[in-house]
């Protein structure tokens, strides 16, 4: 029962000479870690996987090694394409190795999945790849002795060896030296005495900008069957999944088909004393018939959770931190054990939900395009943000095949007759109740109360209310700092202290002025 993946992992490949293994990285995933090793080419590879369950680790084949965390969703697909329909039993890294003998590099274009990958080739060469969304993200820091990649930024952080530029990767700004790997990429690099060198930077997915005119009828029909298959391929037989369900349409959508597919399917709603969607989540849990629960968590002690949220999702963005807050505390207070939790976290992206009341339509569509231009970095899909609890989680609207579909569709079939995410709500008619077919759109830190919180405190805390944005981006910045950057952990971080040292660094900067 529950996952049995590679949820992360740390590895280093060097040259000459050897450095000695560092201790065992911090990270934030909460799993069971192994050491892995491997030599190809005069090149080691020593490193550590973080896992949920007993899954394969480093995979090796004809003097090619694999380190591969988080899952393919198109098995069948891939192992039809490489005429061995068995290999679709095998474990997904092994799969994956498979499709690389076949394809080389080209392979990470034709897997559907959230994972990152890190491969020695026969020929001493470091290839790192993400998935079409980046939503595992994968960081890397090179010296002239090797390179370390990493799914978490902070285990590169302090790092020892001055590091190097790595073309075709983005570096992380605070001179650490740690690059992020973009989303949809892979990257060959060379490793020759002294000198890491980029040999090829591959696209693997672009969001497409181009639209498709369809008819009502079978733009409803395509995301139902997409919705419907993201979800299956995402239960990997687990026999009791949980959805994390607000009652919107969204979640609301992954629980029906979920439970179309799944003898036993929980639910699980949060709320704070400020806010909740408790009423909506539980008329679609009871028309579903899931095992549902209700958590309430007093508003100031979710605020409270932010540098867990920073030691997550690794980033300084205070809005994202403020979406992803709400998930972090109700993944950190579920009964401990294996879980797949399955979300309706990304729909709005490519429906433009966020941009309800933007008119006309080919504005509409502008803003959704630039939404999907500028997702890569957000990590707001990273999988250490259920990680830290010890949790698996997956996003069916950002499966590549849906997600292709979602983007590509006429604006006027996303917002049509008055309805935002009308295709949607169309898709899941026969599925779910009434009222929860037109529930208008309600962001996760609206329904929670999430961001009326951190606003109430800095109001309570004296910061004038003109201010309290420019405040919650700089207490971000400095949290990032800290906990990313300086690898602090997230308990020894207080909020009032780091609130205190932004405003004192405010005023001293005012002072100078
Ligand atoms: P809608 O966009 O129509 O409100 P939604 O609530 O399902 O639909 P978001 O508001 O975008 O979607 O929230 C993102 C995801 O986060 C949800 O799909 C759900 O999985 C999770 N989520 C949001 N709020 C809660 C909540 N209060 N309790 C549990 N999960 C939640
Ligand atoms: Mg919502």
């Amino acid at each position: 029962m529950g996952p049995n993946l590679v949820a992360g992992f740390w590895a280093r490949v060097s040259w000459s000479p050897r450095r000695a293994a560092p201790e065992t990285p911090r990270f934030a995933t909460q799993g069971h870690t192994s050491a892995v090793s491997a030599a190809s080419a005069g090149r080691h590879l020593q490193g550590v996987a973080v896992s949920f369950g007993a899954p394969d680790t480093l995979v090796s084949d004809g003097g090619i090694h694999l380190l591969l965390a988080g899952e393919i969703y198109n098995r069948d697909e891939v192992a039809k394409a490489l005429g061995n329909a068995s290999a679709a039993h095998g474990s997904d890294a092994t799969l994956v190795l498979a499709a690389w003998h076949h394809w080389g590099i080209t392979a990470f274009r034709i897997l559907n999945g959230r994972f990152a990958a890190l491969l020695l080739d026969g020929g001493g060469r470091v290839v790192v790849a993400t998935d079409h969304a980046g939503s595992v993200p994968l960081w890397l820091r090179a010296d002239a002795h090797g390179v370390d990649v990493s799914t978490e930024a902070k285990t590169l952080a302090g790092l020892p060896g001055t590091p190097l530029d790595v073309a075709g990767a983005q570096l992380l700004p605070g001179g650490t030296g740690v690059h992020r790997v973009q989303a949809g990429t892979a990257l060959i690099l060379e490793t020759v005495q002294g000198e890491v060198r980029t040999a090829n930077r591959v696209y693997t997915w672009t969001p497409p900008v181009s639209r498709a005119a369809v008819g009502e009828e079978i733009a409803v029909g395509r995301v139902r069957r997409l919705l419907a298959q993201a979800v299956q391929t995402r239960l990997r037989d687990d026999p009791e999944p949980t959805v994390v369900l607000s009652g919107g349409i969204d979640s609301s959508g992954v629980a029906a088909h979920a439970v179309a597919h799944s003898g036993l399917v929980h639910s699980v709603s949060m709320g704070t004393e400020a806010s909740d969607e408790f009423g909506p989540a539980k008329v679609v849990a009871g028309h579903l018939g899931t095992d549902h629960s209700e958590m309430t968590i007093h508003s100031s002690d979710l605020v409270r959770e932010l540098p867990w949220a920073v030691w997550a999702a690794e980033i300084a963005d205070h809005t994202i931190l403020e979406y992803l807050l709400p998930l972090i505390a109700l993944y950190r207070r579920l009964p401990p054990g294996p879980r797949r939790v399955l979300t309706g976290y990304g729909a709005d992206i490519p429906l433009g939900g966020m941009h309800r009341h933007t008119e006309p339509l080919d504005l509409l569509d502008s803003v959704i395009a630039h939404d999907m231009a500028t997702f890569d970095g957000l990590n707001e899909m990273s999988p250490v943000i259920s990680g830290v609890a010890g949790i698996w989680s997956t996003h069916p609207y950002w499966d590549r095949d849906l997600l292709d579909c979602l983007i590509s569709l006429d604006p006027g079939l996303k917002r049509r007759y008055g309805r935002d995410k009308w295709v949607l709500r169309e898709a899941l008619a026969r599925m779910l109740p009434a009222e929860t077919l037109s529930r208008p759109k309600l962001g996760i830190h609206e329904g929670s109360g999430t961001s009326s919180a951190w606003t109430a405190l800095l109001l309570e805390k004296g910061v004038p209310p003109g201010r309290v944005e420019q405040c919650k981006a700089a207490m971000a910045r400095r949290m990032h700092d800290l906990i990313v950057l300086r690898t602090r952990h997230p308990d020894e971080i207080s909020f009032d202290e780091v609130l205190a040292a932004t405003e004192k660094g405010r005023t001293r900067h005012a002072l100078e002025q």
